[in-house]
């Protein structure tokens, strides 16, 4: 592990850390590995600060960008059903505040991720330094293309659903590899799904139902372009 964070300061706060770590082991979360990731990560400097005491209510919170930040229960899950390795690196679609990658940063040796959000990216990674995380490297960009120039990845996590499983992604898997995405295009109907690349063959394992904001392929107009439009 490299982070050194402190332990949030507000009591009430700690109080709520608690009570949502068992809420997760209640819910099903007992990879103590990830649980001890969620207790380390201070939630609450993720979220808005208008949010900040609501950090550890188990709940998804507005990020700003139209996007949100995932409920903590789907961020343990995902997390632990990708079996991360202390020294494995993992690419991540979809920075968002960067709390999902924070997780992910304090399990691995090194995170690659990717926003297209460039006002997101650039508040993520204040926050990857203000909480003294130093293996996450960012990319402004559309993750849908992924990140070959360091591929094959050995975990591959993708925060928003995509309408299939997006090949790319896949096929910068390395051998043993596991990728985690919400799929399907109806906002009430996804599925998290992990698709391991085995010898010959991707198998895939349906992990239940999710809602995520979409997968978006392209970037955003930018302010200049939809004032001219
Ligand atoms: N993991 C994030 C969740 C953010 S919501 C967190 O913990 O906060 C999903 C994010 O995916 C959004 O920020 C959205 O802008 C981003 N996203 C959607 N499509 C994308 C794409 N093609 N490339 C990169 N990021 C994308």
């Amino acid at each position: 592990m490299t982070a050194g964070q402190a332990a949030p300061t507000e009591p009430g706060l700690i109080q709520k850390k608690l009570r949502l770590l068992m809420e997760l082991r209640r819910a099903g979360i007992a990879d103590t590995r990830v649980l001890g990731a969620i207790e380390k990560i201070p939630r609450e400097k993720f979220v808005p600060a208008s949010f900040e005491d609501q950090a550890y209510e188990n709940m998804a919170l507005p990020i700003g960008n139209g996007q949100t930040v995932s409920q903590p229960y789907v961020v343990a899950l995902m997390t632990e059903k990708l079996e991360v390795g202390t020294r494995q690196h993992v690419l991540e679609i979809g920075t968002g505040s960067g709390y999902q990658t924070a997780v992910l940063a304090a399990l691995c040796r090194r995170v690659f991720t990717i926003e297209r959000h460039r006002e997101l990216l650039r508040e993520a990674e204040r926050r990857f330094q203000e909480v003294r995380l130093h293996n996450i490297v960012c990319r402004f960009g559309d993750g849908t293309k992924g990140w070959p120039e360091h591929a094959p990845y050995e975990r591959v996590l993708v925060t928003a659903a995509a309408p299939e499983v997006p090949s790319t992604l896949a096929d910068g898997l390395g051998p043993g590899g596991i990728l985690i995405v919400p799929i399907g295009e109806d906002h009430r109907d996804q599925h998290l799904m992990r698709i391991r690349r085995l010898v010959d063959r991707f198998e895939t394992e349906d992990l239940g139902l999710v809602r995520f904001v979409p997968l978006v392929a392209g970037l955003p107009k930018s302010r200049l372009d939809q004032s001219l439009t």
